[in-house]
């Protein structure tokens, strides 16, 4: 569970978790796979929507949608109030101090592209460092050695131990009057690891650095609070909190926005236009060109207000009770390893089994209708370090139950005798 964030204040919680009533608002779960129940542990990919998402997005579409910000008309000043309305309930999810410090982006991916396409050439000259992790996703390495490639600054990179702990030692070790920016996922999407973020924090602040968090995993599994934490950016996706696709935010506080050019050019962005010059509009607009995703941010909305209504403490506490009673189950099949068993981690469990390979795991689950992520995750360079060329992960979401673990190792168990 993660201890070094805090759940927002007003946080209602739901008095008892019930997750066969909540599982009811997740309308694909009652499908089959396979002639067998769905069991969907592929949370870390990407997480089902519950109804509320899913209507309040056709609410949009069949009530009031317009494009936002620019009509006079009743729809457009609707629909801008309710896409307005989302990036409140954001801001408030993950207590910014003000929506404007929210930025809407297509995920966590143009998130990161944003900040390495605009704080980096406005504030990195060549030999400045970056530094990185072995546990990141491709999103946050691929962009900083474009940004290397274009202005020559040097990519340094925190090792992990054997069970999947960031070397904190190590890292401080990296830090240096040349660190412009540290740029951690805050939980590993391959081995549920949780960055001790708190203390980078600290660390990079004592040496001028900014930091910049993924918290693409982090966002569903663990309350995230932005003045709590006092990191500079922060990087999220829609669609992992239950949300939609092609949805994301990229936290940032209000005065390093405010230092930040453009990021992408187009409408919605200026406040003025010449051909000799034109200006720009305060965050967060400036870093939205073009029609933003209207229903998408509404339908984001609505995924923080159904998380919020849960609680997110409820739905870590029901989470890390799956994780402990799989990695109880799974740690008795013989020839089954599983990957990342750090002092902190959240629901995700990577593993191997000896004699097939991760797809072969995926492809028997699959038969027994559970889905299950088979890969490198997108971290190669992690796979690299612990020497397997992937895994399979089952990432355990708010709506899995006990049964659903039991299903897992039952599967797994064929697996070995398949393949054993
Ligand atoms: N970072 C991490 C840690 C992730 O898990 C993911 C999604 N797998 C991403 C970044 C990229 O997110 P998206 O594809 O939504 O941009």
């Amino acid at each position: 569970m993660l201890k070094t964030a805090i759940a927002p204040a007003g946080d209602n919680s739901m008095a008892a978790f019930d997750v066969e009533r909540l599982r009811e608002d997740f309308p694909i779960l009652s499908r089959t796979v396979n002639g067998k129940p769905l069991v969907y542990l592929d949370n870390g990919a990407s997480a089902q929507k519950p109804r509320q998402v899913i209507e309040a997005m056709t609410a949009c579409y069949e009530g009031y949608y317009s494009n936002v910000h620019r009509g006079v008309h009743t729809l457009s000043q609707e629909s801008t109030e309710a896409f307005e309305k989302g990036r409140e309930k954001v801001a408030s999810f993950i207590n910014a101090a003000s929506p404007d410090e929210v930025v809407f982006t297509r995920g966590t991916t143009e998130a990161i592209n944003l900040v390495a396409g605009t704080f980096g050439p406005a504030f990195m000259r060549e030999g400045d460092e970056v530094i990185l992790s072995v546990m990141e996703h491709h999103s946050n390495i691929i962009p900083w050695q474009l940004l290397r490639d274009r202005l020559g600054i040097v990519i340094k990179v925190v090792p992990i131990d054997d069970a999947g702990n960031f070397d904190l030692e190590a890292y401080k070790g990296l830090l240096g009057e040349r660190t412009k920016l540290v740029a951690l996922t805050h939980i590993s999407n391959a081995l549920g690891t949780i960055v001790p973020v708190e203390e980078v924090i600290r660390l990079a602040h004592s040496v001028g650095a900014k930091v910049l968090l993924d918290g693409a995993q982090a966002a569903p599994h663990a309350g995230i609070d932005m003045q709590a934490l006092g990191v500079d950016f922060y990087a999220f996706s829609g669609h992992k909190l239950y949300g939609p696709t092609g949805i994301g935010v990229l936290y940032g506080r209000q005065e390093i926005l405010a230092e930040l050019p453009p990021y992408q050019g187009g409408g919605e962005m200026i406040s003025r236009v010449t051909f000799e010059k034109s200006t720009y509009k305060a965050p967060p607009h400036r870093f939205e060109a073009g029609t933003p995703a209207i229903a998408e941010v509404i339908g984001l909305g609505a995924a923080v207000d159904y998380v919020s209504a849960i609680g997110v403490e409820a739905i870590q506490a029901h989470e890390d009770g799956l994780l402990a009673y799989a990695t109880e189950l799974l740690s008795d099949i013989e020839g089954l390893t599983i990957h990342g068993q750090a002092r902190e981690k959240v629901s995700i469990l990577s593993f191997t089994m000896a004699g097939c390979h991760a797809h072969d795991i995926g492809t028997v689950l699959d038969q027994s209708g559970i889905a299950v992520r088979a890969g490198h995750h997108c971290a190669q360079p992690l796979m690299d370090r612990l020497g397997v060329p992937a895994t399979a992960r089952a990432a355990f979401g708010l709506y899995n139950t006990r049964a659903e673990v039991d299903a897992l190792a039952a599967a797994c168990h064929k697996v070995k005798d398949f393949f054993g």
